[in-house]
């Protein structure tokens, strides 16, 4: 099969062999895959990871020997695989185990190749009604929606998201179901528009500062999501929040960030850390049409011009790319 291989800062185009999934896998077809900003840093040596990378995908189950009922069936994968006996495991929260593997990012290859193996207990059928470039978006949905997970969101409560990328217009489309108070902050005017035809109020900005006019002005967000992709947004982000407040820091980079610990202590903020969240979840809000995701999508990739797909997500501020399968 053609696969992407990700070696020493190196995008490999290779011919592999189909893995052959063991009793508790299946082997997946992959259908579409999407590039996502954590492939791009995975590249640059974010998570020292060598292999095939992709972990946003969606696709049909070739072989699944213990669970032949899949065979067939569209699905989606909950990405990081457990190893099933650690007390993290036991409780049903793989993300944490510690031994874990994590599709396309850590000790598993992932899906930017023909066909991938996943673990079936990590597998979701995705619902008839959600087409599959959709479908594609259930793990970074699931990501932005882990945050309603983390944190006790009243309707109330005035939400900044910082950034408006991939991410930032995600946790702000999901947001605006729980707050009636979601504003989203960046400096892309046509990013900005795509959350105002869902409802959500924007501002245009350059570093993450508010006008003191703004609505809620800097120093007044009860919650800041901060999802630049940048290691200085943190800073911006512990300008907004207000005394008492809660942060959520959902940018990875490779790069460390400077914070100014004191205000934190000072103003009693709360910092949380985001990542990976519940797909099932995801596919509901799918399904329901609660996020219309297609709006994100700046263009599919046959797989074969892999190259070229890459450096277009490369370019600064694209939305999402992606890859179709169907005529590699
Ligand atoms: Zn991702
Ligand atoms: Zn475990």
């Amino acid at each position: 099969m053609k696969a992407v291989r990700f070696e020493n800062s190196r995008i490999l185009l290779t011919n592999a062999p189909v893995a052959e999934p063991d009793g508790q896998e299946a082997l997946v077809k992959v259908a579409m895959a999407g590039i996502c900003a954590t492939d791009i840093e995975i590249l640059n040596g974010y998570a020292q990871f060598s292999g095939t990378p992709g972990h946003e995908f969606a696709g049909i189950v070739q072989d699944a020997p213990g669970r032949r009922d899949l065979e067939g069936k569209r699905v989606v994968a909950d990405i990081n695989c457990g190893c099933g006996k650690c007390r993290w495991c036991i409780c049903g929260d793989a993300r944490h185990c510690e031994t874990r593997t994590v599709i396309g990012i850590r000790g598993r290859n992932g899906a930017f190749a023909e066909y991938c193996t996943v673990p079936v207990s990590n597998l979701y059928v995705i619902p008839d009604s959600v087409e599959t470039f959709r479908a594609v978006f259930a793990e970074p949905l699931a990501a932005a929606l882990e945050i309603t997970q983390q944190v006790h969101i009243i309707n109330t409560a005035r939400i900044a998201v910082l950034g408006d990328g991939k991410m930032g217009l995600l946790a702000a489309l999901v947001l605006k179901h729980f707050s009636g108070r979601v504003m989203l902050l960046g400096r892309h005017p046509e990013k900005l528009a795509i959350a105002e035809n869902q409802g959500i109020e924007t501002i245009q900005t350059d570093k993450g500062s508010l006008p003191e006019t703004a609505a809620g002005g800097s120093g007044q967000f009860d919650i800041v999501v901060e999802a630049t992709g940048s290691p200085d947004g943190i800073q911006a982000a512990l300008g907004l929040v207000r005394r008492e407040g809660t942060v959520v820091v959902k940018t990875t980079s490779r790069n460390r960030s400077q914070i100014d610990l004191s205000s934190i202590v000072v103003n009693e903020i709360r910092l949380l850390g985001s990542r990976c969240g519940d797909i099932d979840l995801a596919l509901r809000f799918l399904e329901n049409r609660w996020v219309d995701v297609a709006a994100l999508v700046e263009k599919i990739y046959s797989f074969s011009d892999f190259h070229e797909a890459f450096r277009h997500a490369c370019r600064k501020g694209s939305l999402k790319v992606m890859l179709d399968f169907a005529n590699p």
